[in-house]
């Protein structure tokens, strides 16, 4: 089902605020990657000329089985249906460079290819979605490691303040933050990210 919105929360974990020169946020930043960016395991990420630095960043992603507006903390659950590993491609240079003068960082982020997803599981598969570890390798090499625990707000607290705002369509996809350790990715490069218990994805960067 192609979601209507893939809705993006950034710098939601504490870890991740220092190496991009963020501060501890007071409420969830919100962005949207748009639904032709997704690609799915064992799809390339295509590059494109001057963009800059690509970078990589492992996340939890969420899929809602049912649409809804002013949803609960202690509801929100009930609105996934499904969870996958998500990896939010980033241009750096050039969300950095939006970012420094004040413009949105849309095509920094939102680019064909940019949004890689292994395919979703049932949210009763997974034991709690609060203590699931991520890690992304390069080349073999582990990059990225965390856990959910980490979160700064919670996947509930996420849900309820998005949905205050526009109301979350089934089928819509929120990717909930990376954990510290993004880096650059090169053409060439194998990118495999992974979370226990939910999947693993695997993407060749061209
Ligand atoms: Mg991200």
């Amino acid at each position: 089902m192609r979601p209507s919105k893939i809705i993006c929360i950034g710098w939601n974990y504490r870890s991740h605020l220092a190496e991009t020169n963020a501060v501890l946020p007071k409420e969830p930043i919100v962005f949207f990657k748009p639904p032709s960016c997704l690609i799915g395991d064992g799809d390339n990420i295509v590059t494109v000329n001057d963009t800059g630095n690509i970078h990589h960043e492992v996340e939890l992603a969420l899929i809602f089985g049912k649409s809804g507006k002013n949803i609960r903390e202690s509801d929100s659950l009930s609105y996934v249906s499904h969870v996958a590993v998500f990896n939010d491609i980033t241009a750096r240079d050039m969300q950095t460079k939006a970012r420094s003068e004040g413009n949105p960082w849309c095509l920094a982020k939102g680019m064909d290819t940019f949004g890689p997803m292994s395919r979703p599981v049932p949210i009763g598969a997974v034991k709690d979605i609060h203590n699931l570890d991520l890690e992304l390798s390069v080349n073999g090499d582990v990059k990225q490691n965390g856990n959910t625990s980490m979160m700064i707000f919670t996947v509930e607290k996420l849900i309820a303040y998005v949905s205050r705002f526009m109301t979350i369509e089934k089928g819509d996809i929120m990717a909930t933050g990376t954990p510290e350790g993004i880096g650059p990715l090169v053409k060439g490069d194998v990118v495999i990210a992974k979370i226990d218990g939910v999947g693993e994805l695997k993407n060749k960067v061209i």
